[in-house]
């Protein structure tokens, strides 16, 4: 059985930028605090926390402490709440999600209806509406646009969730650009994510069997694996090497492995052993 590991498996430049942040802080300070998971895998969030950094759901007195901003951003409201509580701030998140910060405020300053395509509810999102009082519009899929909600609009300037696909992106387009005079659209996908998702166009066909690795509450994992299931059925979303089924390979010649971007090279290389074993 030949196995194929993606060149773009694992870690992105943001994700691996955040846990050294995270890691040299928690070395030099004493109380070190982070709303929510610093990325979405299990195995990092774990690693995190025993390094010392606290998870909190809340901010409360920040006297004395460090709050980590974690790479996905967060809105300005956290930023001054921190600050008015005493916290001070180290601000991991990934360039190039502040980007679409910076293009954000730019647009909406410019009296742009702001358009956001994307999850609503992912944390990327909510600290990008952030950026503008949340004055914006969320559009997930072109089939759940209500003509309602772009009414009236004539000059809109779209941005996309970093993770996104490009298909998901140039089907809601398609929709605003039939009912808007001047659609801005900055296409912030990053690159990462483009690269991963470029080699999930091919790896599909050239292979009998697909095995995609990350946590299922990783929004780039999960759309990697819908990626390589629409080219072959035969592929697979996994946490680690424990969810492997043996019966997958059966009569497979060709196994191509990929990951998302905060699954560790530890979890895919245990995985890759295990496939070796087969
Ligand atoms: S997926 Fe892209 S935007 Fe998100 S952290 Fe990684 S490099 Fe940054």
């Amino acid at each position: 059985m030949l196995i194929t590991v993606a060149t773009s498996a694992g870690f992105c430049f943001g994700v691996k930028r955040a846990i050294k942040i995270a890691l040299e802080t928690v070395e030099k300070s004493e109380i070190v605090e982070m709303l929510g998971d610093i990325v979405h895998n299990e195995q990092v969030v774990q690693a995190v926390e025993a390094a010392g950094i606290r998870k909190i759901d809340s901010l409360k007195s920040g006297a004395g402490k460090i709050l980590l901003i974690r790479s996905h951003g967060a809105p300005e409201s956290v930023y001054q709440e921190a600050r008015r509580l005493g916290y001070r701030i180290v601000d991991a998140t990934c360039p190039m999600v502040k980007e679409i910060h910076t293009i954000v405020r730019e647009r909406y300053a410019q009296g742009f209806d702001i358009i956001i395509i994307g999850d609503k509810q992912h944390d990327e999102v909510q600290g990008i509406l952030g950026q503008i009082g949340h004055d914006a519009l969320v559009i997930e899929r072109a089939a759940a646009l209500v003509p309602g909600d772009i009414r009236g609009m004539e000059r809109a300037a779209v941005v996309v969730q970093s993770t996104q696909t490009m298909a998901n992106v140039r089907a809601i387009l398609a929709v605003l650009e039939r009912h808007i005079h001047a659609v801005v659209f900055s296409n912030t996908i990053c690159r990462a994510t483009r690269e991963r998702q470029v080699e999930m166009e091919s790896l599909p066909l050239e292979n009998d069997v697909v095995i995609v690795i990350g946590s299922k509450t990783s929004a780039n994992t999960k759309r990697l694996y819908e990626l390589a299931r629409l080219l072959n059925e035969r592929s697979y979303l996994i946490q680690t090497r424990a969810d492997i089924v043996p019966g997958w390979f059966e009569g497979a010649s060709r196994v191509a492995v990929s990951a998302g971007a905060s699954t560790p090279d530890e979890t895919i290389q245990d995985v890759i052993d295990a496939l070796v074993s087969l």
